[in-house]
């Protein structure tokens, strides 16, 4: 089905210098010091970047000319450029397209709903993961994103939420992994970028660690290391397929931590942080839509998990080229009723961003 290799470490070049959203408001005040200048300039900065959510500094008119260029040369460097904004959905999805300095493509999408507004993020340009049913693993990985590179896609969509670029006025409120790349295969990055995006302003961006959702193929060490950061951010594990047969084949990571593994590691982190875990399950016509699926899957969660799991169907967005579809509608049905009926929430993930190309799997970002 793919005959990507699975890679784990990436490619060490193409990071960024070193930005303020790389650091600690405590590795702030050191930098700023060791360029001559006085600690307090680093809470400026920050109230700048976190709290007015500017990176420009023709606007930071609170700190002394000269004192300002200095900062910013050394810890404003420019991250990430639109290429372009595309929007969908009656204006209430929008997909950027961004250019990293060393002119790498990486892809978030800002989703408004009723009830909260969500910007899925990319944590690596490409991915390594190489699943064959996804866009970005069928590309293959560039590189990581760094911290700062992470952060500065939360910071510009809380802006444009703000500024009412995606019309009324409203507020960022959630954050989903789920762009580009595998977040723990890039995990120390990652999780200081949830930091920077929890802590509260000046420190951070201040949206709410139980908001935000780091989603994984089941990096199984990772996610026992991530139980024990004392974070209480959603973990959601995309399974896709009860069986480890099928499942060594849809999501290859599995050839290395079976499902039982992945469950074991996911009851684990449910049970350090009292949060629920969310399954991830693209529901393939004919490959992994079977009522004996749905069955033992409920089953196995139920053993697993009980009342901690809650399943997200995703009807698989068909990526260019490939021959795979969503299931019919009554077939979604019925598996989203077995899984039920085994004493296991589950219901169906609503797609954004489809005639966009920015629904799920979908980024690839060709530029
Ligand atoms: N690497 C991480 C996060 C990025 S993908 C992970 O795998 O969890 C976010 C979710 O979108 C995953 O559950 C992924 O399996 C799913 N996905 C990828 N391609 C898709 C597609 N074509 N249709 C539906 N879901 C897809």
């Amino acid at each position: 089905m793919t005959s990507l290799p699975l890679v784990f470490d990436a490619p060490r070049r193409g990071l960024p210098p070193r930005h303020l959203a790389d650091l600690s408001a405590e590795q702030r005040r050191e930098a700023v010091t060791e360029l001559g200048e006085k600690a307090f300039r680093a809470n400026q900065l920050s109230t700048h970047y976190f709290g007015r959510l500017t990176a420009d500094r023709a606007a930071m008119t609170d700190i002394p000319a000269a004192t300002r260029d200095r900062l910013a040369d050394e810890l404003l460097p420019p991250l990430l450029t639109v290429v372009r904004h595309v929007t969908c959905d009656d204006g209430s999805t929008r997909k950027t397209l961004w250019k990293a300095h060393d002119g790498t493509l990486v892809e978030s999408v800002l989703m408004r709903y009723p009830d909260r507004v969500t910007l899925c993020v990319s944590s690596q340009a490409g991915c390594g993961m190489a699943c064959p049913f996804c866009a970005t693993g069928q590309g293959g990985l560039q590189r990581n994103l760094s911290t700062a590179e992470i952060v500065d896609q939360v910071r510009t969509a809380a802006a444009a939420m703000r500024d009412g670029d995606l019309g009324e006025p409203g507020r960022l409120s959630n954050i989903v992994f789920m762009g580009m790349g595998e977040p723990l295969a890039n995990y120390r990055r990652v999780i200081d970028a949830v930091h920077r995006i929890c802590d509260p302003a000046p420190d951070g961006l201040g949206i709410s660690q139980r908001s935000v959702t780091v989603s994984t193929v089941g990096l199984v060490p990772a996610i026992h290391k991530m139980a024990e950061e004392g974070l209480s951010v959603r973990l959601a594990v995309s399974l896709h397929t009860p069986d480890d047969e099928l499942r060594d084949t849809l999501v290859p990571v599995n050839t290395r931590w079976k499902v039982s593994e992945v469950l074991g590691a996911a009851r684990a982190y449910a049970d350090k942080t009292g949060r629920r875990v969310s399954i991830e399950y693209a529901l393939i016509r004919d490959i992994n839509d079977h009522p004996w699926r749905a069955d033992l899957l409920g089953k196995l969660l139920r053993k697993h998990l009980g009342p901690l799991a809650h399943v997200n169907v995703i009807p698989l967005n068909p990526t260019p080229g490939s021959k795979w579809d969503a299931s019919p509608k009554p077939v979604e049905r019925e598996f989203v009723r077995r899984v039920n009926a085994q004493g296991v929430s589950c219901t169906v993930r609503d797609t954004r961003g489809q005639e966009i190309a920015a629904a799920c799997g979908q980024l690839a970002a060709e530029g």
